[in-house]
């Protein structure tokens, strides 16, 4: 008996982080929308969406525009403290050196990760930021949560960018 509750909540938790991945990927549409790398976070607290942010880096002419950096400022705000203990944060592709320092920062305790980003992830790819034990904060990591539409979020992204880019390489030719 005890066997299955245990069983049926650990059920429960993996649909919730399904849930609310396809919450960050619904943000990460947005920055889509804007010509911008695809890249959503949220994060949750108590069950309740507290802050949301997309990839605005170019939009906003700023390396701080990363989705992560949005949506820790929005659920400071909301919780009134630079501390987001009891958050989750769910994004996308695995944070960059910056955005892993600010989760550590936050002491976010918990990060859901939709794909792996081998080339500057430092969530376990180049570094792993988020679980340095001399820091005094570690996080717990989650990683592969819709991984493949994520990916491939990112993967149609750059293929329809390289298209565009040939295309104006033509255009100018044809000019010439
Ligand atoms: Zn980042």
């Amino acid at each position: 008996m005890e066997d299955n509750l245990v069983d049926n909540t650990q059920v429960d938790f993996e649909k919730d982080d399904y849930r609310y991945m396809k919450q960050a990927i619904t943000q990460a549409k947005k920055a889509y929308k804007l010509n911008e790398v695809p890249i959503g976070c949220v994060i949750v607290y108590e069950g309740k969406v507290i802050g949301r942010g997309y990839n605005r880096r170019n939009t906003d002419k700023t390396s701080l525009g990363h989705a992560e950096i949005t949506a820790i400022k929005k659920a400071s705000r909301y919780m009134n403290d630079w501390r987001l203990e009891n958050c989750t944060l769910y994004v996308t592709l695995e944070p960059c050196q910056m955005c892993a320092g600010a989760i550590v920062q936050a002491r976010i305790p918990r990060v859901v990760i939709g794909s792996m980003n081998p080339k500057a992830g430092c969530a376990g790819s180049i570094l792993n930021i988020l679980q340095i034990p001399t820091f005094n904060h570690q996080c717990e990591i989650t990683k592969g949560v819709c991984e493949e539409e994520c990916s491939e979020m990112l993967t149609t992204f750059f293929k329809e960018l390289r298209k565009s880019k040939k295309k104006n390489t033509t255009v100018t030719t044809d000019g010439e």
